[in-house]
């Protein structure tokens, strides 16, 4: 299927089109499986959110380092106990550890549909020793979504998030406020602005974000491998782009 024959109303402009073109091109020259998609954005962009979504809707796995991290050590497997032991010194996980981690994941069958590695690689090293490893194993990544917005509008984002001390709900002040002013919707609890939040926090991490992970945005622009997407754009906006885009990774996977 053409990936740029359905005209929907947002449809890609001729620039992006003649980019997806090239896109293609050089992932039919890939033996991907399935499609194995990076989600590269700093933290506030949307990605965890539109890599949900790809679950639900085409059964690919979200496969989030953290949740693998926390995974195996419920389950006191002999990686989840160095994790956990790791974790308690303060000390960062090390790379090969992650990589085994998410190796092996990879081995269940659940991820016969794709995967989206939300969050995962970190770092040019990280991204590196992942490849080496799938090339071991015949698979491979099938593309790198970019997931663009500036450190302001992130800033502006999540410092209108708030969240319900009683039961976690999180409401957004601009785009999804609380029925009542500072209450939450289901119990009525005051509202919070969780530390995380906080405007000079989230500027620490997008600050981490743009040294370590965002060399590898460039990384996957040499290899041919990069999609940008405009990460302003609404939830379902970007997942009707999403959705428009999937036949093209899963053309890939099955010729
Ligand atoms: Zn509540």
């Amino acid at each position: 299927m053409q990936a740029g024959a359905r005209r929907k109303p947002d449809a890609p402009s001729a620039k992006t089109s003649t980019a997806m073109a090239k896109v293609k091109r050089s992932f039919n020259n890939r033996t991907c499986e399935a499609p194995y998609l990076i989600f590269l954005g700093p933290p506030g962009s949307g990605k965890g959110t539109q890599a949900e979504k790809l679950h639900q809707s085409f059964r690919l796995v979200q496969l989030s380092t953290g949740n693998l991290f926390r995974e195996h050590i419920k389950n006191e497997t002999p990686l989840g106990l160095k994790v956990k032991s790791i974790l308690a010194k303060g000390e960062l996980v090390p790379d090969d550890l992650t990589v085994q981690m998410v190796v092996d994941r990879l081995d269940k069958p659940d991820t016969i549909m794709g995967v989206v590695f939300d969050g995962f690689p970190r770092t040019r090293d990280q991204a590196l020793a992942l490849h080496q490893r799938l090339d071991e194993k015949a698979k491979c990544i099938t593309a790198a979504v970019s997931f663009r917005i500036t450190d302001d509008e992130i800033v502006e984002r999540l410092s209108a998030r708030r969240t319900c001390p009683k039961d976690n709900s999180v409401f957004n002040l601009k785009s999804n406020p609380p029925r009542e002013n500072d209450k939450c919707d289901l119990c009525g609890t005051t509202l919070l602005r969780r530390d995380d939040d906080m405007p000079e926090v989230i500027r620490h991490r997008l600050q981490v974000y743009r040294q370590q992970t965002e060399p590898l945005i460039e990384f996957y622009r040499e290899q041919d491998m990069l999609i940008d997407i405009d990460a302003t754009r609404s939830i379902q906006e970007i997942e009707a782009q999403l959705d428009e885009w999937m036949p093209m990774f899963i053309y890939n996977a099955n010729s």
